[in-house]
């Protein structure tokens, strides 16, 4: 339609086919999918067993230039992409994307199902609950939280004898250590197994954690931005009997992808789904809430083609990708000359850095192409376009033609295509087409993104004309696909942990150097110390720009970045530094960063733009 009609409209006046339906078609069978009403269904990870045999797909990854505040449309990009594949060349093809959590849905980023005639549908319930795993990870997340609080009250207020009788079971009128128990026995060098036999000495030792809690770093959290519970005072009833402490809540969900976990899940599972749980020894509840939390969850694009949504951290502080595990099923659905796309946050400096040195060399997947998302908007911003004011009219540099800004802003492009290619893999361009982008515009992007060694660059028009606008892109991209690919890492792990920050910041940044506050290389050596000098880089960086200033647009040189701290997840398997003081301009950057607020512009009447 003409107008395009506003993203909700579009996505409520599809009728979805029946999720079992849709699974028939893609080859699974009954037993192999669990139903979640009409339009979502989770997946079996027995498929994985099933299709063991059958060769990978094609893997591709959409990225985008530096983001503005104009947007860019990875998203959009990724949906159109897979319709333009599967439903218009007959080729199979599933797209992989994250779980959005509530905070950025309600707050200023908006959903994340796409937009325009590019979708995954319902939208509603891909951006809100979707089928509960947000909800079981918070629940087994303040599960661990509470069993924490309790164990320091209990230890401060009972007996080791009470305590020692509350912890080892009783089965069938007779007491035993559980596995789980037998371990951490033999952890404290006690080798026995039977509990009659223990000394009071020993029975102290197991019996007791002694958490001290003032280093307590296990926090609560609510898929909710709710900033009053930002910090409470935690165990003022009675029953509590004094043990008062203050806590922090996370609610922005993204940020649970920190701490978490040790349980035995799957070790491609990366992200959000393990936790060092085993000395509460609650691992095996944490273990029953999130069983379905680890299946991928199956839903569809408005033109009908297969869509995996899985986990769903940031690319801030954590990765930003989607699930290894879901990435891993759809290469074997679509069959060796199928296309599984998946998307990473922010522009290819974080997302797609972090996809390739964390996410592949966990998986062990080799990406065939890269997708680089850029908009004629955003690069004139890039270009030194004035800065836009949250809910006032573009300014004109933005709606009229200007080919100067244009060809200015595409050194941010062409650095982008740099960063690509150190990592040995084609990229084609897709130019996401607004209605105010002149032809003379997007002829010279492409042109531009051409010459800076892009194996294509096309213009896409999948938001106003849905996957057909984007058939042209899909033919770049499988052409692409057959090219040489040299894929490799930037980084060897065994290289020192500061070593490798600089030749992320130096080579994928563009910094001259970096430099450590006293407390992030004292860190550094106590991780080193630690043995854990052998772990991935995750850095924590404004995405604003490539430096560590948001207000540097374009490709800025000269600078040596800051990193003010260095903090590891263990569990989730990276160091993450953080860059100058990435909270404050994390903060500052929101102001700048009003994108279309989706929900409350969409759900007012007549808003077609
Ligand atoms: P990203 O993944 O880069 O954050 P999205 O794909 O989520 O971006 O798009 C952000 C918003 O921009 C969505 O509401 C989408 O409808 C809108 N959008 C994307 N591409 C276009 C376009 N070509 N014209 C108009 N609006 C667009």
């Amino acid at each position: 339609l003409s107008p395009v009609p506003s993203d909700i409209e579009i996505s409520r006046a599809q009728s979805p086919k029946a999720v079992d339906v849709l699974a028939k078609e893609i080859g699974l069978l009954t037993d192999e999918i669990e139903i979640y009403g009409q339009t979502k269904a989770k997946v079996r990870l027995s498929l994985l067993e099933r299709l063991k045999d059958q060769p990978d797909g094609k893997y591709v990854l959409v990225a985008g230039i530096t983001p503005t505040p104009l947007g860019e449309g990875k998203s959009t990009v990724t949906i159109g992409l897979v319709q333009a594949l599967t439903a218009h060349l007959n080729i199979n093809s599933f797209a992989c994307l994250r779980q959005p959590s509530q905070g950025p849905t309600f707050g200023v980023k908006g959903g994340a199902a796409g937009g325009g005639y590019a979708q995954v549908i319902p939208m509603e319930e891909f951006n809100l609950h979707l089928t509960g795993d947000i909800h079981a990870i918070t629940a087994a997340n303040n599960l661990l939280a509470a069993a924490v609080d309790a164990r320091i009250l209990h230890e401060n207020t009972q007996s080791d004898k009470a305590l020692y009788n509350r912890l080892v079971p009783v089965v069938n009128g007779v007491r035993g250590f559980s596995a789980i128990q037998l371990a951490r026995l033999r952890r404290l060098g006690i080798n026995k197994t039977d509990p009659g036999t223990l000394t009071e000495e020993e029975i102290s030792k197991f019996a007791r954690l002694d958490i001290d809690p003032s280093t307590i770093t296990w926090q609560r959290v609510v898929d909710t931005n709710d900033r009053f519970l930002r910090k409470i005072t935690v165990g003022q009833a009675n029953t509590e009997k004094g043990f008062v402490r203050q806590v922090y809540i996370l609610s922005k969900f993204s940020d649970v992808g920190r701490g978490l976990m040790e349980i035995r899940f799957p070790p491609e599972f990366l992200s959000i789904f393990r936790v060092r749980v085993r000395e509460e020894g609650v691992t095996g509840a944490l273990a029953v809430l999130m069983k379905d939390a680890i299946k991928p969850t199956l839903m569809q694009t408005l033109e009908g083609t297969p869509v995996f949504v899985h986990a769903g951290p940031f690319a801030n502080i954590a990765h930003g990708n989607s699930s290894v595990l879901a990435d891993k099923i759809a290469l074997k659905l679509v069959g060796e000359k199928g296309f599984v796309v998946t998307e990473a946050g922010f522009g290819a400096d974080i997302g797609m850095e972090k996809f390739f040195n964390i996410k592949c060399r966990a998986s062990g997947l080799v990406p065939s192409v890269v997708v680089l998302v850029a908009t004629v908007r955003a690069l004139k911003m890039h270009g030194g376009g004035p800065n836009v004011t949250a809910g006032a009219p573009l300014k004109k540099e933005y709606t009229e033609e200007n080919l100067q800004l244009v060809a200015d802003g595409c050194c941010n492009l062409q650095k982008q295509i740099q960063i690509t290619q150190l990592f040995g893999v084609p990229v084609v361009v897709a130019l996401n087409v607004f209605k105010t982008d002149s032809p003379a515009e997007v002829d010279l992007v492409c042109e531009i993104a051409k010459q800076s060694g892009a194996f294509d660059a096309v213009p896409c028009n999948h938001w106003s004309a849905g996957g057909r606008g984007a058939v042209k892109l899909a033919q770049a991209v499988e052409k692409a696909a057959n090219q040489k690919n040299s894929f490799k890492y930037l980084y060897d792990l065994e290289l020192p942990i500061v070593e490798k920050i600089r030749i992320i910041a130096q080579k994928v940044y563009g910094a001259q150097d970096i430099e450590l506050s006293p407390a992030a290389q004292s860190q550094v050596d106590r991780y080193t110390r630690q043995g854990f000098g052998n772990l991935p880089i995750c850095m924590a960086k404004t995405h604003l720009s490539l430096s560590h200033q948001p207000e540097r647009k374009g490709v800025p040189t000269g600078f040596v970045l800051p990193i003010s701290d260095v903090r590891a997840s263990i569990g989730a398997g990276f160091i993450y530094p953080l860059v100058g003081t990435v909270a404050d301009s994390w903060n500052g950057a929101r102001e700048g960063m009003r994108k279309p607020l989706h929900f409350r512009k969409e759900y007012s009447p007549n808003v077609i733009s």
